[in-house]
C-alpha cells in the first residue's frame, strides 16, 4: 500500500475511532432528535440555506465515512425540511456519501482484492458489467442490507463511479420519500421500529422485486421478439436434438437419456467425431509408435546393444486405424441406441428454432423438438497461400489415409497439433521441416516451454523455422518449394508433402444459422451467454463450434451445461464454469497446463509468486532416463493458494490431474505437501514443487528462536 493510501486509511480509522470513542452516536438517536427539535426547527427558520448546508455536509460525512445513523438523520430531514426540500437534499447527500464511500473503498482495497481473488474477479467484474446496475438498483430499493457495506461491496468491483451514482440515487429515491415523509410524523413515532412496521415493509419488499420483474419481463420481450416470425408447433415429438455425434453432441446426448429425455442424435459423418476419427485418438496412437521408435534409439543408453526397428510406415498407420475401430464401440450408434438415444445418420439444418431437418440417404424428415444443441464442431483452417491448393496438402483431416511416409515433410503451424504430428513423423525418419510464422512454437505456453520444445525437436532432427511466414507455393523443376519470409527475405524449403495445421474454424455454415440469425464471434464461433444459449434461449451450442477452447475434455464440460440447462433450465440454469481447465500437448516431454502461466498472469496484471521445480532431481526421472522437464507452480504472493501450474516432462498430462484437483477444490500446496506421494514416482515432482515454496515461506523468525532453544537446551 503506498504513502497516500496509508495516510487516507488512517484519517479514516481515526474519523471513525473518534466517533465511537466519544460516543457521538448519542446525538443520532430519535430521543437526542426529539429533544433538540425546536431549537432546530429555530434555526432552520432563521438561517434556512446555512441550515441545508449544514446538514447536507453532516449527512455527506455519515454515509461517507460508513458511520451508524444514516437512517435517523434522513428522518430528521423531513422534520427539519419538509418532505421537497427534506428529499432533495437527503437524495444528493445520501448519494454523495454513498459514492465517497464507494470511491474510497475502491482505491484503497481493489488492488489487494484483484490479488488475492485472480481470475474469479474477473468473472464477478463481467457479471457486473452486465447485470451489475440492476442489482444495484434492487439492492437500493429492498433496505434489508445495510447501505454502507452495499457502498464498500461495489466499490471493490469494476462498476463505474458514474454508473454507481446513478442508479444509487435513483434507486434510493423512493425508500428516502419513505423515510423523510415518516420523519414528517416524527413527532408521533415512538421508535425505528415504528417505521419499520410489516406494512411498511412489505411495500419496499414489493418496490425491490419490481426491477427484477421488470428485467424478466424484459427478457421475455426479447423473447417474443426473436421468436415471432417461427410458427411454434402445439407440441414436441421430442425435448431435444443434437447436431453432431462428437465428442459435445456425444456427452449431451447421453445426460439427456440418462434423465429420460426424448433425445434424437443426427451424425452426418462418423459417430464420435474428430477425436475419435481424426483427432486424439489416432494422434496418441501414432505417438505410441513414434515414441517406441525413439526408445528403440536409445536402447544403448539402458545397456541394450543391437536393439534395432524394422519400421513400416503404413502398418503403423493401419494400427491407427485398428486403435480407432478398437474405442469405436464407446461413440458408436448401437451403444447409444442401447442407451435410450435415438440415433439418425443424415445431415442436419436447423428449419426453425424448433424444427430440424435431417437429410438421409432414405430422404428427408423434420423433427420437431423443443430445444436443439449445435455440437458441429470444427475442421482445420486452411490459410489462401497461392499454390496451396493446386499442389494439394494434407491435413489433420486426411493425414491418417497416408501409408507412404512423405521423405520430406512441410508441417506449417506450430500449435500443439503441428507439434505433435512434426516430431512424430521425425521420428518415423521423415525430413521434417516445422514452419511457425510466430517467434516461439506453442506460443501460448511460457518461453521457456517453447525453448525446451524447439531444443528438442532440433536435437530430433525437426528444422524449426521460427518468424517464418508462408507466402506461396511453386513447383521449380518439378520439385514442391515453400516460399516463406523470414526477416524481411525469402526462405526456400523443398517439400514432398505439406501438413496444414495452423488452427481450426468452428463449422458454422450451411446448416441453418445464417437463415435463423445466429450470430457468430470474432473467433468465428457461435455466439452464446454463460449458459450456452445462442440467441434463441432453446438452442444451445457447444464444444469446438462454440469455443473458447478446443478439446475434447472442455467439450464434454460443455456438454453437462447445455444437456442440464437444456433439459432443466426451466427450474435452474447454470453457467458454464470455465475456472479450472487444465490441457497438455502430447510431444516428447508432454507440456501440460491448468490455470495461469507467468504470460497470462502479468498480461492480466495479476500478481504471483514462482515456485519451479526442475525434474532433472527427481529420483524416479533420473532411473528412468527421463531427468528433463519442470514443475511450475504460480501462487498467490504470501499464500499457497495455486493460481497455475505448468508441467513439462515424461506424463505431464497425467501429473497434472492432482494440481487440477487442488485448483477446483481450493487445495493449497500446503495440502500437497501434507499428502503422502508414494516413492518413487514421477507424482513426486508436484510434492517437491509444494515444497520449493514452503522452503521460501519458512517462518524465519521462528527458527532462530528454534536455533536459540535448542542451544539452550544442550547447555
Ligand atoms: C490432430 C488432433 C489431435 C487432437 N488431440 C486432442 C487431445 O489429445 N485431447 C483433446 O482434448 N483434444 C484433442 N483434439 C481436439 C478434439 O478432437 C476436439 O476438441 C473435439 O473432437 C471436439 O468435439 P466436438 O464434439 O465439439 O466436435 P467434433 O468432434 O468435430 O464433432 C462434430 C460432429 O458434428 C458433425 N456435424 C457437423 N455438422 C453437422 C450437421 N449439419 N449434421 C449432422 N452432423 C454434423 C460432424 O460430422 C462431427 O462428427 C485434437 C484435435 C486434432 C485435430
Amino acid at each position: 500500500m503506498n504513502r497516500f493510501r496509508l495516510v487516507l486509511l488512517f484519517t479514516i480509522a481515526a474519523l471513525i475511532g473518534a466517533f465511537f470513542v466519544f460516543d457521538l452516536h448519542r446525538f443520532f438517536t430519535l430521543e437526542a432528535l426529539k429533544a433538540e427539535q425546536f431549537a432546530i426547527a429555530d434555526y432552520r427558520t432563521a438561517h434556512p440555506i446555512a441550515a441545508g448546508v449544514l446538514y447536507g455536509i453532516l449527512y455527506v460525512t455519515v454515509t461517507g465515512l460508513s458511520l451508524p445513523g444514516a437512517a435517523v438523520l434522513t428522518l430528521a430531514g423531513g422534520a427539519i425540511f419538509g418532505l421537497l426540500w427534506g428529499t432533495l437534499i437527503v437524495s444528493f447527500a445520501s448519494t454523495i456519501g454513498a459514492t465517497l464511500a464507494f470511491l474510497a473503498a475502491r482505491f484503497l482495497f481493489r488492488d489487494a482484492v484483484k490479488s488475492f481473488f485472480g481470475e474469479r474477479l474477473q468473472a464477478i467484474d463481467a457479471g457486473v458489467a452486465r447485470d451489475g446496475a440492476l442489482y444495484l438498483f434492487t439492492l437500493r430499493l429492498v433496505p434489508v442490507f445495510p447501505f454502507f457495506a452495499i457502498n464498500l461491496l461495489m466499490g471493490l468491483t469494476a462498476m463505474r463511479a458514474r454508473t454507481f451514482y446513478w442508479v444509487s440515487q435513483a434507486g434510493m429515491l423512493a425508500g428516502t420519500v419513505v423515510y423523510v415523509n415518516a420523519g414528517r410524523q416524527l413527532a408521533k413515532i415512538e421508535s425505528l421500529s415504528g417505521v419499520l412496521s410489516p406494512a411498511l415493509l412489505f411495500s419496499f419488499a414489493l418496490l425491490g422485486l419490481f426491477p427484477l420483474l421488470a428485467s424478466k419481463l424484459v427478457d421475455a420481450i426479447k423473447a417474443h421478439r426473436v421468436y415471432a416470425q417461427w410458427p411454434k408447433p402445439k407440441r414436441f415429438d421430442r425435448n431435444l436434438v443434437v447436431i453432431g455425434a462428437g465428442s459435445a453432441g456425444l456427452v449431451t446426448a447421453y445426460i439427456g437419456a440418462a434423465v429420460k429425455a426424448k433425445v434424437t442424435l443426427v451424425e452426418k459423418h462418423r459417430m464420435g467425431g474428430d477425436c475419435l476419427n481424426t483427432g486424439c485418438v489416432p494422434s496418441k496412437a501414432l505417438i505410441r509408435t513414434a515414441r517406441l521408435l525413439s526408445q528403440i534409439r536409445r536402447a544403448p543408453e539402458f545397456g541394450i546393444r543391437g536393439a534395432h526397428a524394422d519400421f513400416d510406415f503404413a502398418t503403423a498407420m493401419e494400427r491407427v486405424q485398428r486403435v480407432v475401430r478398437e474405442v469405436a464401440p464407446h461413440d458408436s450408434a448401437e451403444r447409444y441406441t442401447g442407451l435410450g438415444v435415438e440415433v439418425i445418420e443424415g445431415e442436419a439444418k436447423i428449419v426453425s428454432p424448433w424444427a430440424v431437418e435431417v437429410r438421409t440417404r432414405e430422404g428427408s424428415r423434420t423433427l420437431a423438438t423443443r430445444s436443439i444443441v449445435i455440437a458441429a464442431g470444427a475442421r482445420p483452417f486452411v490459410p489462401p497461400i497461392p499454390g496451396l491448393e493446386d499442389i494439394g496438402y494434407l491435413t489433420s483431416d486426411t493425414v491418417w489415409a497416408l501409408r507412404v511416409l512423405p521423405k520430406r515433410l512441410v508441417v506449417l503451424g506450430g500449435g500443439p497439433v503441428g507439434c505433435e504430428l512434426a516430431q512424430t513423423f521425425a521420428r518415423f525418419g521423415s525430413r521434417v521441416t516445422q514452419v511457425e510464422m510466430l517467434p516461439r512454437l506453442l506460443i501460448r505456453e511460457d518461453p521457456e516451454v517453447s525453448e525446451i520444445v524447439a531444443r528438442r525437436f532440433r536435437a530430433e532432427g525437426v528444422d524449426v523455422r521460427l518468424d517464418h511466414q508462408a507466402k506461396r507455393i511453386t513447383v521449380e523443376n518439378g520439385e514442391k518449394v515453400l516460399i516463406a519470409e523470414h526477416q524481411g527475405a525469402e526462405a526456400r524449403v523443398p517439400f514432398d508433402q505439406i501438413l496444414v495445421a495452423v488452427g481450426r474454424i468452428a463449422n458454422t455454415q450451411g446448416y441453418g444459422l445464417e437463415e435463423l440469425g445466429i450470430a457468430t464471434t470474432k473467433a468465428r464461433t457461435i455466439e452464446t451467454n454463460e449458459f450456452l444459449q445462442t440467441r434463441y434461449p432453446n438452442i444451445y451450442a457447444c464444444g469446438d463450434v462454440a469455443g473458447p477452447f478446443q478439446f475434447t475434455h472442455t467439450a464434454a464440460h460443455q456438454a453437462w451445461y447445455t444437456a442440464v440447462n437444456t433439459l432443466f433450465g426451466a427450474l435452474r440454469k447454470y453457467r458454464a464454469d470455465y475456472r479450472v481447465i487444465p490441457w497438455a500437448t502430447f510431444i516428447d516431454p508432454e507440456v501440460a497446463r491448468v490455470g495461469l502461466n507467468e504470460l497470462e498472469a502479468r498480461a492480466q496484471a495479476i500478481p504471483y509468486e514462482v515456485s519451479l521445480y526442475g525434474i532433472e532431481d527427481l529420483d524416479r526421472a533420473i532411473a528412468d532416463g527421463e531427468a528433463s522437464g519442470f514443475v511450475k507452480v504460480l501462487t498467490v504472493p504470501g499464500k499457497d493458494r495455486i493460481l497455475g501450474v505448468t508441467l513439462v516432462g515424461e506424463h505431464a498430462g497425467d501429473l497434472i490431474a492432482e494440481f487440477v484437483m487442488a485448483m477446483k477444490h481450493g487445495l493449497g500446496l500446503n495440502k500437497l505437501l501434507g499428502t503422502i506421494h508414494i516413492y518413487p514416482t514421477l507424482a513426486e515432482a508436484n510434492k517437491y514443487a509444494a515444497g520449493v515454496w514452503k522452503r521460501a515461506h519458512t517462518p524465519k523468525r521462528l527458527l532462530r528462536w528454534l536455533e536459540r532453544y535448542h542451544a539452550w537446551r544442550r547447555g
